[in-house]
């Protein structure tokens, strides 16, 4: 066995130790392989807990968050999720394997390119993807029944809320992005009266931005 899925086995086993209890989540971190999703130059700490940099200033998340996130979504195969900030496409990539079919939606056409030639090398077929303002959500194909905003807000995106069916979850990173700026992972479920929210852990993403990148 070579560094690289030794380091994949190791991760496994961490995560488990911190409290990662769902098999299909182990499972799908364990077949989706992160060091596609990374530059070739970082490739050796794929499978070391960490968020590391991709292209346009922006990061592909620690591997406990990704699984922890995704627990905290309790997938069921037949759902429908939306993903806002594809990034490198890993969380993506994980998602595909646990749910029906994924959207995902991020605001630079560069990153969106690379991360679509990662699911096409993958064979991720249920994955549907575009450039745009993840804030607005996707109307045409709302409601879902899960979302997953993986850059942070500063406060629950509301846009989002009304695209969740009744009994729909969405986790959302929500704070001041940078700097010392509390964040915190939030759980929303829209129920028939309301939302409710509850606040999860502290955490670190890059900035929820308005509007599609400038870049083409
Ligand atoms: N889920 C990603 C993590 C990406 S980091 C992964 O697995 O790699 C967050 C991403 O959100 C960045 O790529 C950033 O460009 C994107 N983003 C930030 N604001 C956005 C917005 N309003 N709409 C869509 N994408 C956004």
């Amino acid at each position: 066995m070579d560094a690289i899925e030794q380091g994949k086995i190791e991760l496994i086993m961490a995560l488990r130790r911190q409290g990662i209890r769902d098999k299909r989540v182990l499972s799908a971190l364990e077949r989706i392989p992160r060091e596609i999703f990374i530059n070739a130059s970082f490739r050796k700490q794929a499978y070391e807990d960490h968020a590391l940099p991709i292209e346009c200033g922006q990061t592909i998340s620690q591997p406990f968050v990704v699984a922890y996130m995704t627990e905290q979504l309790q997938l069921g195969d037949r759902m429908k999720v939306l993903e806002v900030g594809t990034g490198s496409g890993y969380q993506a990539a994980v998602l595909s394997k646990l749910c029906r079919r994924v959207y995902t939606i991020e605001r630079y056409r560069t990153l969106l390119k690379d991360a679509l030639k990662r699911f096409d090398e993958l064979r991720l077929h249920n994955i549907t993807s575009k450039v745009g303002d993840g804030a607005e959500g996707w109307p045409e194909q709302a409601p879902f029944d899960r979302i997953i905003v993986t850059a942070a807000a500063p406060s629950v995106p509301q846009k989002l809320v009304e695209q969740l069916k009744p009994g729909g979850i969405m986790i959302v990173p929500v704070g001041i992005a940078g700097g010392r700026g509390e964040q915190n992972l939030v759980r929303i479920v829209r129920t028939e009266e309301g939302v409710k929210r509850e606040e999860l852990m502290p955490v670190r993403f890059v900035p929820l931005v308005e509007g599609v990148a400038k870049e083409s």
